[in-house]
């Protein structure tokens, strides 16, 4: 059940006392270049989503996944999400995997100005990049890029991609450091397949619209600090929904802690222990 569009916001607020939205953060951000409707592109959830769902059904014998194997991949986005991509598309035997970053390669051992304990801000290998350099004998990601172009054929099938090279520049007058893109750097990669990993815009918008709850600057819905009470009466917000993506762990203690806050409203105090 699609709550927001087969069930009305009015109707659970009319049947049930309180009500607790935890629909994560899925709404992915776009790549909004030329060319964008090519076919060959899709978000990662969707290309993750759909490969999962089709091992466990049928282990792939229903064909509902967008099929690696033989095609060059590029990944746009860097990040965990992006990772697994790299992974699932090795995994069905893509040609190649590129995997597009547009923040610098961090360092591989701390800096000086990075010291124990803090967290180490240091290049991670994970899973997928490791299997790529094992298969194709070399790390899978380019820094500093982004895209500039999607290059389609006459049958409107993706088969390119323009990257640009980037570089930090700081504003003279604000001291906030810009991307700009660094002129003849263009370079241009084949590309039978893009998955955008490019991160998340919050919530989808039809179910805090259907609510009618405030969001924050981050698209996320807006809480008072380590609260769970949205901006309308009766209604909670808690996990990737409340905080942005994150980690389970934080979705669980985030339930935790928005079950106690439900409890107290209803009960005017509560006994449940969030540890
Ligand atoms: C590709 C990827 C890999 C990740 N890997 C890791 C990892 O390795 N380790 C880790 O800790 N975290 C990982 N995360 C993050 C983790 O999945 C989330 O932080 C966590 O699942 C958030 O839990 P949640 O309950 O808030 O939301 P979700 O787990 O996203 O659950 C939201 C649920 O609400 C449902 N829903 C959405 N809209 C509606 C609606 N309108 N009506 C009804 N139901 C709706 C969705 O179908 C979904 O079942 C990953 C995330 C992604 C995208």
């Amino acid at each position: 059940m699609d709550v927001g569009r087969d069930v009305k916001a009015s109707k659970l607020l009319h049947d049930f006392d309180r009500v607790v939205l935890a629909c994560g953060a899925s709404n992915p951000r776009d790549i909004n270049a030329p060319g964008r409707d090519a076919k060959g592109i899709y978000f990662a959830v969707d290309f993750l989503t759909a490969n999962t769902k089709s091992l466990l059904d049928s282990d792939f014998a229903d064909k509902k996944y967008v099929d690696t194997k033989g095609k060059a991949v590029v990944i746009i986005g860097g990040g965990d999400t992006g990772n697994d991509c790299v992974g699932t598309a090795i995994r069905h035997g893509a040609k190649s995997v590129t995997q597009i970053e547009m923040m610098p390669k961090a360092p591989d051992k701390r800096a000086e100005n990075n010291p124990w304990p803090e967290w180490p801000k240091v290049c991670k290998t994970d899973y997928g990049q490791e299997e790529a350099i094992a298969v194709y004998g070399h790390d899978p990601r380019i820094y500093e890029s982004t895209v500039k172009e999607f290059v389609k054929d006459k049958n409107g099938n993706l088969k390119a991609v323009k990257i640009v090279k980037l570089s930090w520049v700081k504003d003279p007058e604000t001291g906030r450091m810009n991307m700009q893109e660094v002129p003849g750097s263009e370079q241009t990669l084949d590309a039978d397949i893009v998955l955008i990993a490019a991160g998340f815009l919050g919530s989808q918008s039809y179910v805090t619209d259907a609510f009618g709850v405030e969001r924050n600057e981050r698209t996320n819905v807006k809480t008072a600090p380590g609260r769970y009470r949205t901006s309308v009466e009766n209604v909670f917000v808690t996990g990737d929904m409340h905080r942005g993506q994150s980690l389970v762990v934080w979705a669980v203690r985030e339930g935790r802690e928005a079950a106690r806050e439900v409890d107290e409203s209803l009960m005017g105090y509560s006994n449940l222990v969030v540890q």
